[in-house]
């Protein structure tokens, strides 16, 4: 059991334990429902906190309960010497769990690297096992291939690996089956997301969104599918399935059909500093000022919990989009 400070609740008993930190707001790919094409106009650099600044919010924040770290961004291993900060990060009294959040591009090459730097595990995004199709939705070809990215993911002992999947109509709605296959060969949690109304690209929900309800009718055509236990660490807002025999799980999650806020237990740090209580809405606070002025943050985290809305209304809210979730940290 952990000897360290009990999270911090919110207004509505929420225990708040885990920071979701994006270190970059650029990226390798452009997916189609993330970003536009030509990219966003990125943060100046010194608007961007730098390694030793993370790590400094990340040990004003422990003691009040934070317990767990996942690392996203844009794609964050782009960000230079990522290496450098998972140790920072690993070093520091009370954060129990780090995992990483990437679109896989770089995983061959730099997992076992990432797990001897102190991360524990990875979250894998592809939205097709075919690199052309993939290539298309990212409009970058960079020749992915997500089996290789999970396979040196497990190699590397970065478990639970989840593998993230955004379902869309008539885009790669005929891969759900593929996808659920994986979890009868590999120890792999395929996760299954709902179209979110991002910015601009707000209206391919409306044409494309394909609720949960029918993955999982479409899953089942595989064999008998029970409710599961998720993977042992970093339980999030997935409801998880099991294939019979399976090795590993399938997850759905549920935006625009089913709210999880209930049961949210997460902030999340932009790239330059601010912390965001919902990754929906303007609910955020500027940390980077009171850091760079030497304040203390402990007081600004314990206001902006006091301030977390209840719940998000996505659904309602579709008027206009999100913002870009590779500039939330999504
Ligand atoms: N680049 C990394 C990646 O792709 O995993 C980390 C950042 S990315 C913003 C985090 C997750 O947000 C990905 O799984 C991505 O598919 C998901 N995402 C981005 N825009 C989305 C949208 N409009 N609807 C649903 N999921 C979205
Ligand atoms: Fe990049 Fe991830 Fe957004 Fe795709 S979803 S554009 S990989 S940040």
């Amino acid at each position: 059991m952990s000897t360290h400070a009990p999270a911090l609740k919110d207004r509505f008993g929420r225990s708040i334990e885990y920071l979701r930190i994006s270190v970059t707001d650029r990226c390798n790919f452009r997916c189609v429902y993330c970003m536009p094409e030509q990219g966003l106009a990125w943060l100046p650099k010194q608007d961007i906190l730098s390694y030793e600044e993370i790590t400094e919010v990340v040990r004003q924040l422990a003691p009040l309960g934070l317990r767990r770290l996942r690392i996203t961004g844009g794609e964050p291993t782009i960000r230079p010497d990522l290496l450098r900060l998972i140790a920072m990060l690993r070093a520091v009294d009370g954060i129990e769990d780090i995992a990483l959040s990437t679109n896989g591009v770089k995983l061959p090459a730099m997992a076992s690297d990432l797990k001897r730097a102190g991360l524990d595990r990875v979250n894998i995004s592809s939205d097709s096992l075919i690199t052309e199709r993939i290539a298309k939705i990212a409009r970058r070809d960079l020749g992915f291939d997500p089996v290789l990215a999970v396979q040196a993911a497990l190699d590397a002992g970065l478990e639970p690996v989840k593998l993230n999947v955004v379902v869309m109509r008539g885009i790669n709605d005929d891969e759900v089956v593929e996808f659920a296959r994986l979890t009868q060969q590999h120890a792999v949690h395929v996760r299954f997301i709902e179209l979110m109304p991002v910015g601009e690209m707000a209206h391919l929900t409306d044409e494309h969104i394909v609720p949960s309800d029918e993955v999982l009718t479409r899953v089942a055509t595989l064999g008998a599918l029970s409710p599961a236990e998720g993977p042992a660490r970093g339980n999030g807002p997935a409801k998880y399935h099991r294939l019979e025999g399976a090795p590993g799980t399938i997850g759905v999650i549920t935006p625009m059909t089913h709210t999880y806020c209930g049961d949210c237990n997460r902030v999340r740090l932009t790239a330059d500093g601010r912390l965001r209580t919902c990754l929906y809405g303007d609910h955020e606070v500027d940390l980077r000022s009171p850091l760079r002025a030497g304040s203390e943050l402990g007081p600004l985290f314990v206001k902006a919990l006091s301030e977390k809305p209840e719940a998000h209304d996505l659904v309602r809210l579709k008027v206009g989009g999100l913002r870009a979730l590779s500039e939330v940290g999504g």
